[in-house]
């Protein structure tokens, strides 16, 4: 779970997470968030992250806290609407 770019350890830090499948770089297994968002050239925000229920579980970094404000509800919402199915839990960057 090492940052393929500054190789800290990215489950450690609390900076696991799921992003849109077209922000991960291709033959990257983890990147922290600072590293993702060098390469994408911009910060992320809430609509990067899947509505996936490891991005609710995962413990988030200060960082990942703040670029996820909003995720909580928006997942609660996809619930509710049935367009979420709460129990599938998918792996990482997949
Ligand atoms: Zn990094």
């Amino acid at each position: 779970m090492l940052c393929n770019d500054c190789n800290i350890n990215t489950k450690i830090i609390h900076e696991y997470y799921m992003v849109q499948h077209y922000l991960w770089p291709k033959n990257v297994e983890f990147l922290c968030i600072m590293c993702l968002e060098q390469r994408i050239g911009r910060l992320l925000n809430v609509h990067d992250f899947l509505l996936v229920y490891g991005n609710i579980v995962w413990k988030r970094s200060g960082l990942l806290k703040q670029r996820m404000v909003g995720f909580n509800d928006m997942f609660d919402e996809g619930c509710k609407d049935g367009s979420i199915q709460p129990q599938a839990v998918a792996g990482p960057h997949i």
